[in-house]
């Protein structure tokens, strides 16, 4: 593993090439089926690039997700769609010892779940991969401001290619509607960033879009997937 970044231009088609000739079989894209990951996968299926798509079912999705993964899955046949569930020991023992309850009172019990249920797995679905593609947009998050279109993953240590980052929410609106992308029907109710069904709500009109996720914390509103 070299610590030089590989370049990857502004065309996210270009990238996602240039990245799977650079390591082919090792390029994994994580979609959590939110609308920027529905534009990628529609956008790596249309280019039938070699990517490997992954998503992590934490076991607490809406049914409206659980719905869209078989959908798209029918919608794109051909591309290479695994997902990866919680180790079943890590969570019995958090549900037995902390009950589900828990994560509403504290945010250790809440970043526990978080573990347990997404960046455990998230480690084995990278596990032999050279580049983490994902769906992240600097408009998305304060958070998320300073993340750079292609980097060094300070958790996993692996090359982490965001090719949607400075896309604005038009172009992704364009891009989605005019492919015919499939995608939530909660984003019309409200959802624009969708999560586990208990720790997500519905935005008011002038939110921000993340203000939904973990709504009862007044910090972090991450996961811990895209840190470090
Ligand atoms: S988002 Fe909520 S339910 Fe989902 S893993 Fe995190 S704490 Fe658990």
């Amino acid at each position: 593993m070299t610590n030089a970044l590989p370049l990857v231009g502004n065309d996210p088609v270009v990238g996602l090439s240039n990245l799977c000739q650079q390591f082919p079989g090792q390029v994994v894209f994580t979609t959590s089926l939110g609308l920027e990951d529905q534009a990628l996968t529609d956008l790596i299926a249309r280019h039938q690039l070699p990517v490997r798509l992954v998503t992590l079912d934490t076991g607490r999705l809406f049914y409206e997700t659980y719905d869209l993964i078989d959908r798209t899955r029918s919608m794109y046949p051909d591309i290479d769609f695994d997902t990866f569930v919680p180790d079943p020991q890590s969570l019995e023992a958090f549900v037995n010892e902390q009950g589900m309850a828990s994560i509403f009172k504290t945010v250790e019990a809440r970043k526990t779940c978080c573990r347990i249920r997404k960046i455990d797995p998230l480690k084995r679905a990278l596990d032999g991969a050279q580049v983490w593609v994902t769906g992240l947009r600097s408009a998305q998050s304060e958070n998320r401001s300073d993340t750079a279109k292609i980097e060094r993953d300070g958790m996993t240590g692996v090359l982490k290619y965001n090719p949607l980052l400075d896309w604005t929410d038009g172009e992704l609106d364009t891009y989605v509607n005019s492919h015919s992308v499939p995608t939530n029907p909660l984003h019309r109710k409200g959802y624009p960033s969708i999560g586990c069904a208990p720790c997500t709500r519905a935005v008011l009109e002038g939110e921000h879009p993340r203000a939904g996720r973990w709504w009862w914390e007044q910090s972090s509103k991450e996961c811990g997937l895209h840190k470090g």
